[in-house]
This record gives C-alpha cells, structure tokens and sequence, in this order.
C-alpha cells in the first residue's frame, strides 16, 4: 500500500530535509545491497537522534508500515532489501564512538561506525577488536551485530557476536530495550543481547553497541603454503590443528580459484594445485614459532613467510579471487556454506567432483579453518543450459552440506536468498520458537517483514 497523504506529512515533519529522500534515484538505491536481490521503499530516512527512531517505530507500528533497518548495504543475502515497500531507515548517522573504556576493555559505539575505522582507532591505543569481515572497511558494526558477521580471523577469535556485551534497542512501538552492560562476564538473568545477534532487522533497531576489547597482539607473520593437490592441502588443515596450532587465520585458495589468479597474476608456485595462507599472532617470539614449528614439521610442497610489512602481498592473492573470477564465467552464484572441521576434506573433494561432472567452473576458497568455504559456480547467464545447470549444482552442494550436518549460510545470514532453504536446515519445534519470539517483539511484523524466518 502506498502511503497516505498523512503519512508522508508525518515523516516530513519528524525529519529535516536532509534526512529523508522521496526521490526515484535513491529509492532504487536503498532497493538493493551487494546481493542479486532488488526491492523499492517508499520512502529513506537517515535519523541523526534515537528519539527519531523511536518516533517513527511508535508511527509504523499504529500505521502497519514495514521498517527497514540499513547499515552499508553490502549484505550478500539481501538482508536490507525492501521487498515490501515501507521506510528504509538508514543508520549511517548515528556513527560516534561514544566511548573507549581502555580499563575495562569495552567500547561504546552507535551501530553506523564503519568497522575497519574502529579497529584503527582502537590499534592507535593498543586495543584489539578481532572480527574483520573481508567488507570491514566499508560495513558498520551495525550491520555486523545484525548479521552475526565473521571474518578471517574467526578461526582463532570467534566472530562479532563474541565480542558484544551488551545492546540498546528500538523495539517495534518505540520502546527501547536497555541490554547494558560493561562486563566481561554477567551471569544476571536471561542475556538477551544475543537475541538480536544475526537478527537481521527483524527484531529490533540496535541503536548503542557495548563491544568488548581485547589487547593488541605484538606481532603478526603470514605464511603461504602451496600444495600439488587439494588432499594434500586437506591434510595440513587436520596435522596443523593436530599439532597444538590455531593462527588466526587459515585460508584456502582452491584449484580452479588459481587458474582464475593465474589469467589476472603470476603466482609464486606455478605448480600449485591449491594454496594455504596462515596467519599468526601474538608475541614476536610465539609468532616465530609457529611459523617455524609449522614449516618444520607440517608438509607441503612450497612455502613463502611474510612478516608484518610485507604480508600484505600475500593477501592481495587472497584478494584478487573475487575480480578473477570473472575471467572465467561472467555470472556466479554465490554461498557462504559451513560444513564441520572433520567434513572439509569431504565437501571440497565434493565441490571438485560437481566441477568435473558438469563441466562448470567452481571457485572454492575462504575461512577453511573454520569450514566456512566460500563457493563461486560461475556460468553465462545468456547461455540457459548452463544457467540451469549451475542451479542444479547449487543444489547439490546444499544438500551435501545438510548431509555433513554443516549449514546453509556461516556468516551472511538468511536474509532474503536463503529464506526457502530454512526449512531444510531447521526442524519445526526451532522454527516455532523464532516464530513466537519474533510475534512477542514485533506483533505486528512491520520490522524488515519477509526476511530470515
Ligand atoms: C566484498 C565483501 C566482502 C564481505 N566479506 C564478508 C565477510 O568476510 N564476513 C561476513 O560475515 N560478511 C561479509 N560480507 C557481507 C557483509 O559485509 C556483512 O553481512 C556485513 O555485516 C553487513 O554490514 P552492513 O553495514 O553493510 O549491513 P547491511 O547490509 O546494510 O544490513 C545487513 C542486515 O543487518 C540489518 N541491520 C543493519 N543495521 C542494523 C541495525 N542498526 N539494527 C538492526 N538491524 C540492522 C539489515 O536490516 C540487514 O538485515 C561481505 C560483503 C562484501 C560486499
């Protein structure tokens, strides 16, 4: 339903002229995030003041209009797509670091701080927030809460949801929820701030984020590791986890991600099949050890260190899968699939034989530490076998996930894409209590409607 006369004449008045777009050009932008996904609101507004949105929840709740909360829009499941219409209510505003506790190793910040800018100001004082999705220079800490956000160095230090004390939320109606808190440890009743992790706007605008800090490591080195064949580099993951070792990060780069690389770059190993890139963390000495202890004791075919200043080539490979990819195929479909540790060997060697079969290319890389493996079936949509057969393959590879008891999304959320894969992952009894939860918190479903259960 479009809105009423009175409805625009409420907005217009609640916001100021430079917080609210009625325009066809921003509309189709706030229809979008960096997935497939397209919808139009009615109408964008970027609030500088709670008070603001508190208003206008109390307004859409009495009036039934859908909510849209937004951070950056790079979500790759279109988490912040309007595909309802209603108001799409930008956080970008409310972007302070209220407050670095440097002594209690908390941070206070509004949801519209882009990430990478926090952990920059955060190292300038020797403080550490670990999660760093790969978007983390352009995507708020907002948006991470919402989506549960991992990152590469989840393997040794878990994702956002690990590091969030506490939350202030704007509920549906215009009450906010008061999940303060500047412990590290609070055992107080029910934590509720988990609730709103990886809620993806369905349950509330988060408006104040308590995070929690950590010191910042001394010292970092990266290691590539290059490998002949995929069950050789399937072989370091399980003996390097066997010997006592957790870097922060642990990155696979599979076969066909290299001859994507090798089309756009030259490679230091020409021979490898598939590579692994490591990284530590900590003191300078414990960092040296375990660059030594796994290349002393772990095999692989070519090895290449990097300390701190010039790790950042070795990441640029790690960097460059995405843009190679289209050397292969113009169009990918893209998933964020998790399998358990134990089942990586299992789901790669899967991918490989999907690729062989039908002839398609398959990019498999990412967080492998974590068996968060990134997967690219790359096609020509112009071509329709093809078009059906990567949908085919997509298939496929779900279902092989659901059959290593893996999951359908490690780290973007359900949003918009996955919402008709729920059911398979999820029995009844689960569904029916997110049901209840999000008729409790938003009876109304006005708060991002037709998203994530
Ligand atoms: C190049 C690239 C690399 C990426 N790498 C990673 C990665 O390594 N790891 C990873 O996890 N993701 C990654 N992503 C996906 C994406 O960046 C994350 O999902 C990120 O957390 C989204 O943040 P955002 O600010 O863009 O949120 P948006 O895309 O704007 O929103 C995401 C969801 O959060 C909700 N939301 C946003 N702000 C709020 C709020 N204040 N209150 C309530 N709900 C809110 C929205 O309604 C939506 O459902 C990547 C994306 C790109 C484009």
């Amino acid at each position: 339903m479009p809105l009423t006369r009175s409805q625009k004449k409420f907005l217009n008045n609640l916001f100021q002229e430079e917080e609210i777009f009625w325009d066809k050009p921003s509309l189709i932008t706030y229809g979008t995030d960096s997935s497939i996904a397209k919808g139009r609101p009615d109408v964008v507004v970027v609030p500088g003041k709670v008070s603001q949105i508190q208003q206008l929840l109390s307004f859409a709740q009495n009036e039934d209009i859908p909510v849209i909360p937004r951070g950056r829009g790079t979500g790759r499941a279109g988490g912040c797509v309007p595909v309802k219409g209603g108001i799409v209510v930008s956080l970008l505003r409310l972007n302070k670091i209220l407050e670095i506790r440097d002594k209690d190793f908390v941070a206070i910040v509004e949801p519209g701080v882009i990430t990478g800018y926090f952990q920059k100001i955060l190292s300038q004082k020797k403080l550490f927030y670990p999660p760093d999705p790969a978007s983390a220079s352009f995507s708020t800490l907002g948006g991470n809460v919402a989506t549960n956000a991992g990152g590469m160095q989840a393997l040794k230090y878990g994702v956002t949801g690990n590091y969030i004390l506490g939350l202030e939320v704007v509920l549906a109606g215009g009450k906010i929820l008061r999940l303060n808190n500047l412990c590290h440890k609070n055992a107080c009743g029910l934590n509720l701030a988990p609730l709103f992790v990886g809620s993806e706007g369905t349950l509330g605008i988060i408006n104040k984020i308590y995070v929690k800090l950590l010191p910042l490591p001394e010292s970092s080195a990266s290691l590539l590791a290059g490998f002949t064949s995929l069950a050789k580099a399937s072989d370091f993951i399980q003996n390097l986890f066997q010997l006592g070792i957790v870097p922060c990060a642990l990155e696979i780069i599979g076969p066909t991600c290299i001859r994507a690389l090798s089309a756009i770059t030259t490679l230091p190993f020409p021979e490898a099949r598939a590579f692994l890139l490591l990284k530590f963390d900590g003191t300078k000495s414990s960092v040296e050890d375990h660059l030594n202890l796994t290349q002393t004791r772990l095999r692989a075919d070519f090895y290449l260190t990097a300390t701190k200043e010039r790790q950042a080539y070795l990441w640029e490979i790690r960097k460059k899968i995405s843009p190679a990819a289209f050397k292969l195929r113009p169009n990918k479909l893209s998933e964020d699939f998790t399998v358990p540790r134990g089942k990586i060997r299992a789901f790669l060697s899967f991918g490989e034989e999907l690729a062989a079969r039908f002839k398609l290319p398959i990019l498999m890389f990412g967080h492998v530490g974590d068996g968060n493996i990134h997967t690219n079936i790359m096609y020509d949509a112009k071509n329709k076998e093809e078009l059906a057969l990567a949908k085919e393959i997509h298939f496929l590879l779900l279902k092989k996930v659901l059959e290593l008891q893996g999951t359908i999304t490690g780290e973007h959320g359900i949003g918009l894409l996955k919402k008709k894969y729920v059911d398979l992952q999820l029995d009844l009894p689960h569904r029916t209590i997110m049901a209840k939860l999000k008729n409790t918190l938003d009876p109304k479903n006005i708060l991002n409607p037709g998203k994530a259960f």
